[in-house]
């Protein structure tokens, strides 16, 4: 196994930036010891960071998975994309990112998300059919469950058949994630118990006994400030909205993790793969968090709370997933655009 010695390279740990360290990658991962290196990075000045996880974004092709490696994402986490086969063409792809995926969501026939052409496989049913549901998704191969959640009267599921998935999923062994872009939506997120709710309301904020509920649950939220940005740009929604309930989430000890939507589905807001990852990490800093918490937000926070006990972290026996950036991304955040080099499973780009 070929062995690279990164040299000097301050390392941020989950918090902070350590002092100038070697960190060695033997193979797929981080090694223990040094031992002797086929090359040498010197990376003197330079900053070593865990490879970024974008918490949320939409699968298109290969092409995909390489333009998110350029920016240093080396894990995307896909929350809703089909056919199976599409998913599975596009896993363990050697040096580029590494996917997991929802598969196809879980929506409701008057939603949203019914015009956008769902098999059938989609429409959630009686809370009876919740564990075929399931069933079918692990089958699929689906990592998690996606509810695509709307608030009363609007068409998505209804809270009985939510509530019978969410049970069923976490029966099964799988994380629920939930799509919610209102405060009605939120109130359903809230009620049946989803691990992860995804989105924030778009043109209006938490209220405050909602921001509480979710704290005291212990249920992680991914904003998806850029999708924000992108509404708030299309729509003249006040992306300051979105600001605030992450700030208040952020002070109330929500658990948030930087997720971008990132897309090409034609009808849906633009956002970018990869650069977009940049853009999240620089909105999650405007709306409280520091620069070390933005960053913890796209790196050991998806690890930790998506169970990815193989990344994440810069340390010996994970997944060699790196990302050198020229400067300080504590002092100034830009840094982390300006990539020096990026290995994927110890695989450099
Ligand atoms: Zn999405």
């Amino acid at each position: 196994m070929a062995k690279t010695l990164i040299r000097g390279a301050r390392v941020f740990d989950g918090h902070g930036l350590t002092g100038p360290r070697d960190v060695t990658i033997d193979g797929r991962v981080i090694a223990a010891e040094a031992g002797e290196p086929d090359e040498v990075v010197e990376a003197d000045g330079l900053t070593l960071l865990p490879g970024l996880i974008d918490a949320h974004l939409h699968l298109k092709g290969p092409e995909t998975l390489g333009k998110l490696v350029s920016y240093g994402v080396t894990t995307g986490l896909d929350m809703a994309s089909w056919p199976a086969s599409l998913v599975q063409s596009l896993r363990e792809q050697p040096g580029v990112s590494d996917i997991r995926s929802a598969g196809l969501p879980v929506i409701g026939r008057g939603g949203r998300h019914a015009q956008f052409g769902m098999p059938e496989g989609a429409y959630a049913g009686t809370p009876e059919q919740a564990g075929e549901m399931v069933r079918s998704r692990i089958a699929d191969g689906s990592d998690y469950l996606k509810l695509v959640l709307e608030a009363p009267g609007e068409g998505g599921p209804d809270q009985a058949a939510a509530a019978a998935l969410v049970m069923a999923a976490r029966e099964a062994g799988l994380l629920t994630i939930a799509h919610a872009a209102s405060a009605g939506a939120y109130d359903l997120a809230i009620a049946i118990g989803v691990d992860i709710v995804t989105h924030v309301p778009f043109g209006e904020a938490l209220r405050p006994d909602q921001v509480e509920a979710l704290a005291a649950a212990g249920q992680v939220v991914v904003p998806t400030l850029t999708m924000a940005e992108s509404i708030s740009k299309l729509r003249g929604t006040r992306l300051e909205d979105a600001l605030e309930t992450v700030g208040a989430l952020h002070d109330a000890g929500v658990p948030i993790l930087a997720g971008t939507d990132a897309n090409a589905q034609p009808g849906v807001p633009p956002v970018e793969y990869g650069s977009s990852l940049h853009r999240e990490l620089e909105l999650l800093t405007r709306a409280g968090l520091t620069n070390a918490e933005a960053l913890n937000a796209a790196t050991a926070g998806p690890a930790q709370y998506f169970k990815l006990a193989d990344r994440g972290v810069v340390e010996a026996g994970r997944r060699a997933d790196l990302l050198l950036i020229a400067g300080d991304p504590l002092t100034d955040l830009s840094a982390t655009r300006s990539i020096t080099r990026v290995w994927v499973a110890g695989v450099s780009k």
